[in-house]
């Protein structure tokens, strides 16, 4: 009796098996008008500059100059994803780390620093 159990749990596993393929294969055949249009639409100039603007926004650095701390007064001029130099920062916790930091808030802190 155990034998037959056994031969119609693998009978249901393999029509269930079936059934999830079908319906994995059949999603698939819908999606791929869906597929083709994205790649149209990925070769597009306007979705090229878009996709290009956001490699560039990626490979650039961000500000980690905690503007609100280091410039309260001048929390405005941050190019959040533009930084150019980098600054150094001491801490017990990470020791000596170089921080990126951009033009407007190093100048900001100089300024700061200079007038404090
Ligand atoms: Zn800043
Ligand atoms: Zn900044």
């Amino acid at each position: 009796m155990s034998d037959d159990r056994d031969s119609d749990l693998a009978e249901t596993l393999a029509e269930a098996g079936r059934k999830v393929g079908q319906a994995l294969t059949d999603a698939v055949e819908r999606m791929r008008p869906a597929f083709d249009a994205l790649a149209d639409v990925a070769n597009l100039p306007e979705v090229r500059a878009v996709i290009e603007f956001a490699e560039k926004t990626m490979r650039r650095r961000p500000c980690l100059c905690f503007c609100s701390r280091a410039h309260p007064d001048d929390l405005g001029v941050c190019e959040k994803f533009d930084a150019v130099t980098t600054r150094r920062f001491s801490s017990d916790l990470l020791g000596d780390i170089e921080v990126p930091q951009c033009a407007p808030c190093a100048a900001a802190r100089a300024a700061r620093e200079f007038a404090g």
